[in-house]
């Protein structure tokens, strides 16, 4: 009997919504989103205009929130706006003017919140995770409903006293780790994908087909980011006034495209893309988190558009990816705040080492060796954004896990990959054990590396 299966979805990890932050964006948005569901579950006799709505935020949340534009997503959560359905356009214009007021509808009452409901906190907080936010519904001084929102990366939420429900439903096929998910496929005598999609079936009650059309959507909304990156030269949001450089490289890989550099420069073209459109604020896919959301839709731009991969060898890769980014978030952690930039690029570049080796491979051990490798060499890789936005290092940083994901596949494609040394289990836990001894200045904080270059930009 497997205890505490892994049971998250493929759509919980590859989820559409606004960027920069899957943690300090989209996680926001979900908890204010509840907290408002929260305030309307209370009796109407509860509600009034004398009501006031504080929302708290503490750690990394704190430190690099407003860079990550954690509070204009708290608001939008709070006016009933949801990452899938949000307009970008709309999303990015709030809070432009710090003394406009919102509406927040509870019952048929209106509560007005601003930039001045949110408060930016200096102070230590205990609590078990690095972004927490706390929100209140106040009546002058006595607080009228209070909840304690942990985000913990890819834009996952905890509430704070709610049992974990991700499922009430169990996996056809548990497993916690690698070593259980090599055996549970040995004795069913399942592939990967088959063993992938009977497990989604069981989980969410999809069938095969909508699965299929889901995966296929979510390839397009990664190609559609991907596309728009492509062509937009306009300067990113925020005040080291960034120029955008994807277009520019693939111009350049288009005149090279007969060249040994051009794959490669094709490559990073197509990851800058995703991410410099995940620093604008637009619509991405976290594949595990936003601030990593170029490496996968790059790599994935790439097998469609140069090594022409099927439609279904597409959804396989994605099937492997997904395996891999459950293992890393159910054994160490997919969250910046937790683990450095390791936990966010670091797994995003294991995901698409393995994507790219299942497709060509369809070996189970090849791919464990991909993804290993891809972690083994982003350990320690520490967060220190430049002024708190996910530009300088995370959009080149993109680029470089896709290659070291493609170098990965190449390194465990040569030879027998059964003779790895390294299992994928024994670096996901030295990841963990890293992300646990790293200095909290380098998790996503801004204060240190090269967020303290910031004057030089
Ligand atoms: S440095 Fe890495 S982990 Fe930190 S915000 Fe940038 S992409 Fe995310």
């Amino acid at each position: 009997m497997i205890k505490n299966p892994i049971t998250t979805s493929i759509f919980d990890l590859f989820k559409i919504g606004p960027g920069p932050s899957s943690s300090h964006t989209i996680g926001p948005m979900k908890a204010s989103y509840d907290f408002l569901k929260e305030l309307n579950a209370l009796s109407p006799n509860q509600i009034d205009t004398s009501l006031q709505i504080q929302i708290h935020l503490y750690g990394s949340l704190s430190a690099t929130g407003k860079g990550h534009g954690t509070d204009r997503a708290v608001i939008a959560g709070l006016l009933g706006w949801t990452p899938e359905t949000c307009d970008p356009v709309l999303f990015s214009a709030l809070l432009k003017d710090t003394t406009e007021q919102y509406p927040v509808k509870v019952h048929e009452i209106e509560i007005p919140i601003s930039a001045e409901s949110i408060v930016f906190e200096k102070g230590k907080y205990d609590s078990p995770y690095a972004n927490t936010m706390v929100l209140k519904l106040l009546r002058a001084e006595q607080v009228v409903l209070q909840h304690e929102y942990y985000s913990v990366g890819g834009g996952f939420i905890y509430r704070k006293g709610q049992k974990v429900t991700t499922s009430t439903l169990t996996p056809a096929y548990p497993y916690t780790n690698m070593k259980e998910l090599k055996a549970q496929l040995q004795s069913n005598g399942l592939t990967l994908s088959e063993l992938m999609y009977a497990n989604e079936i069981a989980l969410t009650g999809a069938s095969r087909k909508e699965i299929d059309k889901k995966i296929d959507a979510i390839l397009d909304f990664m190609h559609k980011a991907v596309k728009r990156g492509l062509k937009d030269k306009r300067v990113l949001p925020g005040t080291i006034k960034l120029r955008r450089k994807a277009p520019l490289l693939y111009e350049k890989a288009k005149k090279l495209a007969l060249t040994s550099d051009s794959f490669l420069i094709f490559l990073n073209a197509y990851c800058l893309a995703a991410s410099e459109e995940n620093a604008a604020g637009n619509i991405v896919v976290t594949a595990p988190t936003s601030g990593a959301s170029g490496v996968i839709p790059g790599i994935t731009y790439l097998l469609k558009n140069h090594f022409h991969y099927s439609p279904n060898e597409m959804r396989e890769g994605m099937l492997a990816a997904a395996a891999v980014g459950f293992l890393v978030k159910h054994n160490a952690s997919i969250s910046g705040a937790e683990m450095g930039c390791m936990g966010e690029i670091g797994s995003a570049s294991a995901m698409a080492a393995a994507m790219l080796t299942y497709c060509a491979t369809k070996s189970i051990h090849a791919m464990e060796s991909a993804a290993e490798i891809a972690i083994e060499h982003h350990l320690g890789m520490t967060c220190d954004p430049i002024g708190g936005y996910v530009q300088i290092p995370c959009i080149e940083r993109n680029a470089m896990g896709a290659v070291k994901a493609y170098n990965a596949f190449l390194l465990a494609t040569a030879g027998d990959s059964s003779l790895q040394k390294i299992s994928l289990d024994s670096v996901i836990k030295v990841m963990k054990a890293t992300g646990k001894d790293m200095s909290k200045k380098y998790k996503e904080t801004s204060e240190a590396g090269l967020a303290l270059s910031a004057t030089e930009c």
